[in-house]
């Protein structure tokens, strides 16, 4: 990989990416060189601008480099004036060094076996918000990650994407090197796991995969879906799994579904999945995402004390933005690179400037009606007497969780809300989202019933 080849790349990323994109991030990159292990390193004038480029742009940039220059298999942002000299091999980001931008996703090195992949510095349990959605998963997590005795086999960790399986698994191993450094832990992706598999297939080194497997005192793998109608790689990691557990080895898994829901997956390894503790992470809730913005921000404070950022802001992202972390934690990252490239306060009218693409793709396309046909549902009553002018309690307050529901989960403002809903005022609209509000936390059938509403809705 040379400058020239850089510079051919350059101009296909621009087309990829966006010209808004390459001028803000890329351009401001000076490929350095390509290190030893494939390490692709390039100059970045803020760790800022590192870290966005590798959360945003790491998997296309990637993918292109290593198309151009096969050697390619990893990314690293070094600030500019730092340290220009070729650096020595790849650093394993600690988490001490927090601000550091992570590498980007490694594709798997072929030169060895040795397979672990590396953690991110960023995952740790200080970092991870707890709340309601996640409680379960991080309490086990937490368990497992002291090192103890083996008490339940496998941990079986699942969820959707970007609710932070991956971030509590490189949490527990980070705590397991801490606890006990005496413990071979091991972490990798199923995906890799079937990398590994095949390769040693093809170099003749079964022998050596299988003893360096069943070596482990702490195997964790990462997105076990992935080896679903995969059926050697199902058929090894079926041997692996056994032969450890037999050894009363601990086994951390995640996966984007429950065992039962994976298909194609043979019949003994669900099983096996299952006899231990299964746990998910709910999809986050206003609560969580709510801390999980705060906690963002006080970091950022720390490198940024100069940041402006206005009230209501985070509030809003976090009624906004319900898809999943990585997405709300995207935003925010882009948000504060905008404020502190051009140098302003983030206000509101900023956010839903900057946020403008990322506010509009969630934008859950929820309608009034479909709210109203759920509640009513929900409450044993007729649409009519829902939207109508009847005030008997039995229909004003489904209709109060209704509106509620609407403010939520819709982007209609509340005198087109009055509207919808025969006629009314927005004050009335106002009164009884205040209402439900209120009563969310003093009454908790109340609170049950939005809650299991709005995830209706939002499935
Ligand atoms: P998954 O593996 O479930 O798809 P990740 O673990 O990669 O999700 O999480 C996606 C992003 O969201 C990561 O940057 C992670 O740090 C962040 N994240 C998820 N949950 C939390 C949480 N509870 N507290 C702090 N950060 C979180
Ligand atoms: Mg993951």
């Amino acid at each position: 990989m040379t400058k020239d080849q850089w510079g051919a790349l350059q101009s296909q990323l621009s087309s990829t990416i966006g010209e808004n994109n390459y001028k803000t991030w890329i351009e401001p990159m000076e490929f350095h060189g390509v290190e030893p292990g494939g390490v692709a390193v390039f100059n970045v004038p803020t760790n800022f601008i590192g870290t966005y480029v590798s959360q945003n742009f790491g998997d296309i940039l990637l993918a292109k480099l290593s198309g151009m220059d096969t050697d390619v298999r990893r990314l690293k942002f070094q600030v500019a004036n730092a340290d220009t000299r070729p650096a020595p091999a790849q650093q394993q980001p600690r988490p001490a060094t927090q601000a550091q931008p992570a590498p980007a996703a490694a594709a798997p090195a072929n030169s060895d076996l040795l397979p672990g992949a590396p953690l991110d510095g960023r995952f740790t349990f200080d970092s991870f918000v707890v709340g309601k959605p996640n409680e379960l998963a991080h309490a086990a997590a937490k368990r497992v990650a002291e090192g103890g005795q083996v008490t339940f086999n496998p941990l079986f960790l699942y969820g959707g994407v970007g609710l932070g399986k991956t971030h509590l698994m490189h949490a527990i191993a980070w705590d397991l090197r801490n606890n006990r450094p005496d413990l071979n832990v091991l972490y990798l992706s199923a995906e890799q796991f079937m990398y590994r598999f095949v390769q040693a297939l093809r170099e003749r080194r079964m022998m050596d995969f299988k003893e360096l497997f069943r070596s482990v005192d702490v195997l964790m793998v990462d997105d076990v879906q992935f080896i679903a109608g995969k059926d050697s790689t199902q058929e090894e990691f079926f041997h692996t799994f056994n032969a450890l557990v037999d050894q009363n080895k601990q086994i951390i898994i995640s996966a984007d579904r429950a065992p039962d829901e994976i298909k194609d997956l043979e019949n003994r390894i669900r099983s096996r999945l299952q006899s231990g503790l299964v746990v998910d992470l709910h999809p986050t809730d206003y609560e969580l995402r709510l801390g999980i913005l705060q906690s963002k921000v006080q970091n950022y404070r720390e490198q940024y004390p100069a940041l402006q950022l206005d009230d209501g802001i985070l509030e809003f992202l976090a009624h906004r933005i319900s898809t999943n972390v990585r997405v709300l934690e995207g935003a925010l990252t882009r948000l504060f690179a905008f404020a502190s490239l051009v140098g302003q306060p983030i206000t509101m009218e900023l956010t839903q400037d900057c946020l403008a693409d990322v506010l509009r793709a969630s934008d859950r396309k929820i309608s009034i009606e479909e709210i109203q046909r759920k509640v009513a549902e929900h409450y044993h009553i007729r649409l009519s007497d829902l939207i109508g002018p009847k005030r008997v309690r039995n229909f004003a307050r489904p209709r109060q969780v209704a509106m509620y529901l609407c403010k939520q989960l819709t982007a209609r403002s509340l005198p087109e809300i009055g509207r919808r809903f025969g006629g009314r005022d927005h004050t009335t609209v106002m009164h009884g989202v205040k209402r439900i509000e209120e009563l969310r936390t003093q009454d908790s059938q109340i609170a049950d019933d939005v809650e299991l509403l709005r995830r209706a809705l939002e499935a």
